[in-house]
């Protein structure tokens, strides 16, 4: 057997599989016999792509998840494995090169009773997980202080044996099926499979499209556009900034029968008071050419005047942070959307100690809401503005080196107690970012500014 279980015994991934499936029958959760046969292949060769996917249940929710998540993922052509984290030990993580982890927390922060083994066996040690990437899937109820604990700690601790995330935990309060749909949204991305379908459809508003305008015509990269949605009758217009627009990308009008599509994701940039959803959407090309499903839509597709199909996700992990401490913000390219409704709230609540680190490609076209920051800037509302424009010089260069030519003042802005809050590309911008903020500020401070809520990003 080779890839992701190699090394262990036929026997001995029989008697996890077993495992497992005795403890999905306790759970009832032999609703797809066949699929479910289908998920568990000891001795299967397509194992050297195969994504681990392990759960920690209390109540059975978590293993439901886990199981629904081996589907999609199977239904995209990913081969799965799926796994109580009883049944997963450290051999069997060093050997993977993709997990991903649906946990439940229990009591005071703690990891469900089945995977006690885990925590005590697993947890303590140190494991080289170099060749690992992962996601984790938490599962909670805001209304306790160990919110999530034991996803969290699962995380912080793969990252220290060398792990890499895939993304940033997604947290699930209380089953919130929109949080449900972003864990979906990470699902296609990573089997590359954007068509997949959503497990629910969410129950989509009308949202009237009423200004759509090119924003950087000229430019190197893709079309970006500004676009108004207006709420319709029965629509919910309450927001706050880091929230996100889901949009139901048919192909027709809000008249005709929806289809089942899946859903896509867009970072509010505006807030109520500006009387409509302002969204910077970047018009999407599939490699046959064909426009993106969700970017062509709201870019071409409907017209000025049409309904849109929406729904406002709350998305607490990247609310502005609350009281008057300074804020640091970085993005780049459509990033720029959540961090305007973010500057937004600041200065409509008198916090002008707002820091904007901003990366595109050429002055000359991608100074998106330029006039606007301008503004901020002169009235000094906005206390700090650094632009980095890519292209317009010989050498590359990225707001990731603007984090450490600013080393200094990085240092005293969080010395005197500011967030960082990041939005823009999980490819090359996040990960740069993270690194960039690691040598400059030193790994523990990163983690701790990250456990105290300090550090928060909301990047795809
Ligand atoms: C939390 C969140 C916030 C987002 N905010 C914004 C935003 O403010 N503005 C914005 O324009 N987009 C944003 N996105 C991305 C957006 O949801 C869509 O993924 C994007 O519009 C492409 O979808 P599509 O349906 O048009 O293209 P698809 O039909 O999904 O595919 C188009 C092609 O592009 C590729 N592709 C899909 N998504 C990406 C991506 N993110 N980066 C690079 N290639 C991709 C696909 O592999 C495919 O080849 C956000 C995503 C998330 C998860």
């Amino acid at each position: 057997m080779s890839g992701i279980l190699a090394g262990l015994s036929d026997a001995r991934l029989y008697s996890a599989c077993v495992v497992v499936i005795l403890y999905l029958t306790t759970c009832g959760y032999f609703l797809w016999p066949r699929r479910r046969a289908a998920l568990i292949q000891p001795g299967s060769d397509k194992n050297a792509s195969t994504t681990l996917i392990a759960f920690a249940s209390q109540t059975g929710f978590a293993a439901e998840l886990a199981t629904r998540t081996a589907q999609s993922l199977q239904a995209a052509g990913t081969p799965v494995v799926l796994a109580s984290l009883q049944e997963v030990d450290d051999a069997i993580l060093r050997q993977s090169k993709s997990a991903l982890f649906v946990l439940s927390t229990t009591g005071e922060g703690d990891a469900p009773d089945p995977a006690a083994a885990f925590v005590r066996d697993v947890l303590d040690s140190s494991v080289s997980l170099k060749d690992l990437s992962y996601g984790v899937l938490a599962l909670g109820d805001r209304e306790y202080d160990q919110y999530c604990a034991f996803g969290h700690r699962l995380d912080q601790w793969l990252r220290h044996q060398g792990a890499t995330a895939l993304f940033d935990v997604v947290e699930v309060d209380n089953g919130d099926e929109g949080a449900l749909r972003h864990w979906q949204h990470q699902l296609s991305v990573l089997s590359n499979s954007p068509d997949l379908p959503d497990w629910e459809a969410p129950r989509y508003e009308r949202w009237r499209l009423t200004a759509r305008q090119l924003i950087n015509p000229g430019s190197a990269g893709d079309a970006c556009f500004h676009i108004e949605l207006q709420p319709q009758a029965e629509a919910n217009a309450t927001w706050q900034a880091g929230d996100i627009a889901e949009i139901d990308p048919r192909n027709s009008t809000w008249d005709d029968k929806p289809e089942t599509l899946p859903h896509r994701e867009y970072s509010i940039a505006s807030l109520p008071g500006d009387g409509a959803i302002h969204l910077l959407a970047r018009q999407m090309r599939r490699p046959d050419g064909e426009p993106g499903l969700g970017s062509g839509w709201l870019t071409a597709g409907a017209k000025v005047g049409d309904d849109i199909a929406l729904r406002v996700r709350a998305n607490p992990n990247f609310h502005a942070p609350k009281g008057t401490a300074p804020l640091i913000l970085i993005g780049n390219g459509t990033g720029i959307a959540g961090l305007r409704a973010l500057l937004k709230t600041r200065i409509a609540a008198g916090n002008h100690r707002n820091w904007l680190i901003f990366g595109e490609r050429h002055v000359a076209h991608d100074r998106f809401y330029g006039n606007e920051i301008d503004r901020w800037r002169e009235s000094g509302q906005l206390e700090r503005v650094d632009l980095v424009f890519s292209r317009d010089q010989s050498e590359r260069r990225y707001v990731q080196h603007q984090v450490r030519d600013c080393a200094a003042d990085l240092q005293r802005w969080v010395a005197d107690g500011a967030a960082i809050y990041v939005c823009g590309s999980l490819q090359g911008m996040a990960p740069a970012v993270d690194a960039a903020l690691t040598a400059v500020l030193g790994a523990d401070t990163v983690e701790n500014l990250a456990i105290a809520g300090r550090y928060r990003r909301d990047v795809y």
